[in-house]
């Protein structure tokens, strides 16, 4: 590869935008079949800045796409017990389709035991054990929202994944782990880098396909981009910088997402998605 090549770009906001139409035809649909709107529930603890706009935004889209927004909020000082029972009235109401809690919650709640509160039928953003190991055993399921969101643009670009390598670089529960096993699920020969990972630069450079999920800055060098390699790049840093050296990659990748405008907006889409799909199978009807 030249300097004068330039990777073609996967488009996630154009995608993005093609699945929540999608998904608002669906929503509509149901509406007039049945009488009801999917409801998508947001648990938001406390009143961190950035976890309030998250929230926000993900509730304005779905009021654009025809999803009713039901907002739970709860103080900073709610007991794990607390946010239990609150996620549990939610679980058991059934005028809502989809929960999500919003995370971090806080310190001295037991996260775990929230989020396993949420019935797995109703878990539109793929957190709970059950949603993990469906996704595991690659039965049916709502998947990790960024996970899923990597899986359909790799699909869209028409990505050939079978028998191929793909580093991913990153482990956290929410997006590394996950999106190596939705990648393995696919024929793909997955490693796995984190922090502890010795010579992470030689494994960089063996990947047709990577996935960087670090949260670092710049952190993956354009020269240890594999000619012709997949490159994903799902951080999303300060300034609107992800986590490989965009400028220096594209030279080298055949396809790379851009940040912002990458994986960024498909997290968002595929939980829309996801939260009419489960309106529909308890209203126990087939959304088209
Ligand atoms: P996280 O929970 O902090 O996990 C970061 C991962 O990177 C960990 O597995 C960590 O390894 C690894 N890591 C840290 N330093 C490393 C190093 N020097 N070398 C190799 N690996 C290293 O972060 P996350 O929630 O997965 O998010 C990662 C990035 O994706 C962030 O920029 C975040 O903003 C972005 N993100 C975007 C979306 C979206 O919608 N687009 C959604 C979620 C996250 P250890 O496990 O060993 O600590």
């Amino acid at each position: 590869m030249t300097d004068t090549h330039q990777a073609r770009l996967m488009d996630g906001t154009a995608l993005a935008r093609r699945i929540t139409e999608t998904s608002a035809a669906s929503a509509a649909d149901l509406l007039r079949r049945t009488g009801t709107a999917p409801c998508l529930a947001t648990v938001l603890v406390g009143e961190d800045p950035a976890s309030v706009t998250y929230v926000r935004m993900k509730r304005a889209r779905c009021e654009r796409a025809g999803i009713v927004s039901r907002h739970v909020a709860l103080p900073a000082s709610v007991s794990t017990a607390g946010l239990v029972e609150a996620i549990g009235a939610l679980s058991e109401d059934p005028a809502v389709h989809g929960i999500l809690l919003q995370h971090p919650v806080g310190g001295h709640i037991d996260e775990r035991a929230a989020f396993e509160a949420i019935a797995p039928e109703k878990d539109v953003d793929g957190v709970t054990m059950h949603s993990f190991a469906a996704m595991g055993f690659g039965l049916p399921g709502f998947v990790s929202c960024t996970p899923g969101g990597i899986l359909r643009l790799l699909d869209e670009y028409g990505v050939d994944l079978t028998g191929k390598h793909a580093v991913v670089v990153g482990r956290s529960p929410i997006l590394g782990k996950p999106v190596g096993m939705l990648l393995l699920g696919r024929d793909v020969t997955v490693t796995y880098c984190h922090s502890r990972t010795v010579g992470l630069s030689s494994i960089v450079r063996q990947a047709d396909v990577l996935v960087a999920a670090v949260g670092r800055p710049r952190f993956i060098a354009g020269a240890d981009i594999r000619p012709g390699a997949v490159v994903v790049d799902a951080g999303y840093n300060p300034g609107n910088v992800g986590d490989v050296d965009f400028e220096t990659a594209r030279h080298r990748a055949s396809l790379i997402t851009p940040v912002p405008g990458g994986v960024g907006p498909m997290t968002i889409a595929v939980l829309l998605a996801q939260t009419v799909e489960a309106a529909a199978r308890q209203l126990r009807t087939v959304a088209p």
